[in-house]
């Protein structure tokens, strides 16, 4: 099977309106019309500049997807939330959920997390579900536990069939934001582990499942990280909103 890389963009609560248009603009100037072939972008901007985006998106190859969603099917007395068929409205196809500063700052527990994973999909929406173990969780020998309960939460939640239409991505807590990225080897080891626990389930789901890696990727570490067997891509916070190191990581990968 070709693999094919996706690499996302995860501005969290950054940036201004025009400098999102700045960065657009040198993205879609950066990102050949003929780039979906071996990798995909997807920019996931504030939920208030999506469908500014969308529009200045038109014509690129770009993907465009949301930070998180409603845990609510339908619309109603939802005060605050945003809900999948909005999302899809404004031109989305993805959305990511179960971030790890969601569960951490917001209280999203692993049934929460499971619960937006199928409200997203339900929506026509791509989830792309984040899982990562704390530093302390790591250092306890914890990792394989940690991300166990985490994929088996969404897995037994929507059924393993549904990860044919997902994304996993592993985002070692640890590496987020920090500057401290997993080794290659590490985040393999874990990438390994997910598509194994899969596997056990169902191999061709398994070995068609995207797995990106997150937490401190840069042009300089991409190129290593995505030689990795079991790395499909990349969820990128920081470096994605500088134009230049998102086409360096993006470039890693087409
Ligand atoms: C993220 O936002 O999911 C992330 C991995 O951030 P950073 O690349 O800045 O570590």
């Amino acid at each position: 099977m070709t693999r094919k890389f996706l690499i996302a963009g995860n501005w969290k609560m950054n940036g201004s309106l025009s400098d999102s248009r700045q960065l657009v603009a040198a993205l879609c100037a950066g990102v050949p019309t003929t780039a979906g072939a071996k990798a995909t972008m997807l920019l996931c901007p504030p939920y208030v500049y999506l469908p500014t985006v969308r529009d200045w998106l038109q014509g690129s190859p770009i993907a465009l997807g949301a930070q998180s969603l409603a845990d609510k099917d339908g619309s109603g007395a939802y005060t605050g939330e945003i809900s999948g068929a909005m999302l899809r409205d404004v031109g989305c196809s993805y959305a990511i959920v179960g971030h790890s500063e969601r569960r951490a700052l917001y209280g999203e527990t692993d049934a929460i997390v499971a619960t937006k994973f199928q409200v997203a999909q339900r929506a026509g929406l791509t989830p792309i579900v984040c899982v990562g173990e704390t530093l302390e969780q790591r250092e306890a020998g914890q990792t394989r536990s940690v991300i166990s309960a985490q994929v088996t939460a969404v897995v037994e939640a929507a059924g393993v069939q549904a990860l044919a239409k997902a994304v996993v991505a592993y985002e070692p807590v640890w590496a987020i934001g920090t500057g401290r990225t997993a080794t290659p080897e590490q985040a393999q080891e874990v990438h390994a582990f997910i598509r194994g626990m899969v596997a056990a389930r169902d191999a061709t789901i398994a070995a068609g499942l995207s797995i990106l890696y997150g937490g401190s990727v840069k042009g300089a570490n991409a190129r290593n990280l995505f030689a990795m067997a079991d790395i499909d891509g990349g969820l990128v916070g920081g470096a994605s909103l500088v134009a230049a190191d998102f086409l360096e990581i993006f470039r890693a990968a087409a």
